[in-house]
């Protein structure tokens, strides 16, 4: 068994002779810039960095002695003791997926606000005021679909507000027939960096074979940005991963 050291003695390492078991690996000019990248990806949260880094060293860095070890690499790059997943469990969370605004919660102020016309006052609140809205907790909200992008915008309705909240949605109904499939706005990370067959190891961490990739494609780089100027292709590093069949490690 080959040793394989954690992220914080890399320096030291790449410093040292390199490990002559190591086959044709080890370059760490290499991880210097993607990890580079990666860390200036800000789209990258809390859980895929770590997975999108635990992938560049193993294809750069880790001793392996074949190309099957480079899963047993990334799992262990991982260190599961950290608790922040196996590499099925992070890879599930960089599925290229569009997430609809108020989604597990989010910062959206207007989040379950009746937007209905303004009845009276809000005595504490110049937002709402300034906004002209009633501003009760809504609890019905109606789901308008953008004609271009096909992404969500969300009307909430107070139950006082109900037949603003039917007008609504009559409204929209036309123009959520026709709107196109949304463009995924999270994940599709690693795509970015690595070279594989994605949709096969996306339909892996699933376990769902039938899993279809989004029609603008499972490379986050690729898809349109709504609302900001086409964004120039970066000139990324691409690291190929091989025809290596993902598998869990134990521990
Ligand atoms: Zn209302």
């Amino acid at each position: 068994m080959s040793d394989i050291l954690p992220l914080d003695d890399l320096r030291d390492q790449t410093a040292k002779k390199r490990d002559p078991k190591r086959t044709g690996g080890g370059d760490g000019t290499k991880f210097a810039e993607i990890a580079h990248q990666i860390y200036q990806d800000n789209r990258a949260n809390e859980q895929t960095r770590p997975l999108l880094l635990a992938f560049a060293y193993a294809v750069t860095l880790a001793p392996r002695e074949e190309e099957t070890k480079l899963w047993q690499a990334i799992n262990k790059a991982l260190n599961p003791s950290s608790r922040k997943g196996t590499a099925r469990e992070l890879i599930r969370l960089d599925v290229p997926r569009y997430e609809p605004p108020g989604y597990q919660g989010g910062s959206d102020r207007l989040d379950k606000v009746c937007v209905g016309p303004r009845v009276r006052p809000h005595p504490h609140d110049d937002f709402l005021n300034g906004l002209n809205i009633c501003g009760a907790t809504a609890q019905e909200k109606v789901v308008e679909k953008l004609p271009e992008t096909g992404w969500h915008k969300n009307h909430w309705f107070c139950p006082r507000h109900r037949d603003h909240l039917l007008r609504v949605r009559e409204q929209v109904r036309e123009q959520n027939a026709a709107a196109p499939a949304p463009i995924p706005n999270r994940g599709g990370l690693l795509p970015c960096y690595f070279k594989s067959d994605w949709v096969r190891i996306y339909r892996w961490a699933l376990n769902h074979d039938k899993w279809d990739p989004p029609a603008y494609g499972v490379c986050a780089d690729d898809w349109p940005v709504p609302g900001q100027d086409p964004i120039p292709q970066r000139a990324r590093l691409r690291l190929v991963l091989g025809d290596a069949q993902p598998q869990e490690t134990a521990p």
